[in-house]
């Protein structure tokens, strides 16, 4: 049976709302898990503008995306934090002792007296190919996942994507023991969004004829015996044309989707969670949501604004995690309490 790891507090989402909410809980004397379906930390900051300038965070005129979520950590630094990446959090429920069980993509039980749903605009999930038909493969000859060599050795292997990840895919799937039979790299036009070097690379291997590339947008499928043959194409002359495979993997990047907080019985409002703004706690007792998910009269999503319903949260957290005890606003100037769980001689 899967352990269950108990908790004060469950942040789900690792954006810069969810780290600052950490840094907010650990103010209070408040440990928590931090669960986030990306490999990284960092939310949109790493994943949309790591290398963007940002100019409205309180106190730091210009930093980029990267570097902001680099600060976060570094202040996050004092407080234990168990960080659970790559993993989606599938369901919240209300167990009889009124904790919430959370359960994980990965398998991971938490039971957490309090959660934060700090889930900004959804989950960052890998992009499909949308072709009608084609999901009946996924994970079998369709991946969209992390490429991996077990899929492709001695296959027929088509890659789509333009991006880094596509055209590096192609490269290691045209190399070595495990390599595949072929490898075709699929994308609507000769161009690509990938590093110049990579393209280069990709150039270098299609002249060698260690693999080949092939413009074209997906159209149809065929399929035999409940195997996927051949996609469909519409060449950039206007043409059909087939291309046979034995693996499709898709590297079209990650988009965010809402996914499983829909479901999880929250009152919501156009996809984001009602949130009263006293404490930013939901309809459930315990649930908090705050950065881009929630919604109130008046609410922008700024970074700086989820900064403020993290804290006012995690002083709605220590009200119910510890009610015998008085919620004080306590400075990190001057407090020996707060410099004694940042770590301040
Ligand atoms: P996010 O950053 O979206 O992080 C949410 C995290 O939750 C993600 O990592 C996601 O994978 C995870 N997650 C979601 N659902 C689940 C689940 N079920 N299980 C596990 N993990 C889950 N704001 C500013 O204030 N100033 C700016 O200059 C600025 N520039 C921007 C530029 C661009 C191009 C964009 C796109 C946004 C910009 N923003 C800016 C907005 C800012 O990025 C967001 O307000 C901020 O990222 C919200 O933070 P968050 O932590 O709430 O959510």
């Amino acid at each position: 049976m899967t352990t269950r790891i108990e908790t004060e507090a469950l942040v789900i989402g690792a954006g810069p709302v969810g780290l600052f909410q950490v840094f907010q809980l650990g103010l209070q004397g408040i440990a928590c898990q931090v669960v986030d379906a990306l490999p990284h930390v960092g939310g949109q900051c790493a994943e949309l503008y790591a290398d963007k300038p940002i100019y409205d965070i309180p106190g730091i005129p210009v930093c980029t995306g990267r570097e902001l979520v680099a600060r976060l950590q570094q202040q996050i630094a004092p407080f234990p934090t168990s960080f659970h990446l790559g993993q989606q959090v599938k369901r919240i429920e209300r167990q009889s002792d009124g904790r919430l069980q959370v359960d994980t993509t990965a398998g991971k039980l938490f039971l957490a007296s309090t959660v934060f749903i700090a889930a900004g605009v959804g989950a960052f999930v890998p992009r499909h190919l949308m072709l009608d038909g084609l999901d009946a493969f996924l994970g079998t000859q369709v991946f969209a996942e992390d490429a991996q060599h077990s899929r492709w050795a001695g296959q027929h292997m088509v890659v789509a994507g333009d991006g880094d990840a596509a055209l590096q895919t192609c490269l290691q799937a045209c190399e070595g023991a495990e390599a595949a039979a072929s490898v075709t790299l699929l994308h609507r036009r000769d161009q690509f969004s990938a590093r110049p070097e990579r393209v280069a690379q990709m150039r270098q291997a299609c002249t060698a004829g260690r693999m080949r590339f092939v413009a074209g947008q997906p159209t149809g499928l065929r399929a035999e015996g409940g195997r996927l043959q051949a996609l469909e194409l519409l060449n950039p002359q206007g043409e059909t044309e087939w291309l046979s495979l034995d693996v499709l993997q898709t590297c079209l990047g990650l988009s965010p989707k809402l996914g499983p907080v829909a479901q999880w019985g929250l009152a919501m409002e156009r996809k984001q969670l009602v949130v009263n703004t006293e404490n930013f706690g939901t309809s459930e007792p315990g649930i908090f949501a705050v950065g881009d998910i929630n919604t109130y009269p008046g609410k922008k999503k700024l970074i700086l604004c989820g900064f403020h319903e993290a804290t006012l949260a995690a002083f709605g957290a220590l009200a119910l995690l510890r009610p015998a005890e008085k919620t004080l606003l306590q400075y990190t100037t001057t407090s020996t309490l707060l410099h004694k769980r940042l770590g301040i001689a």
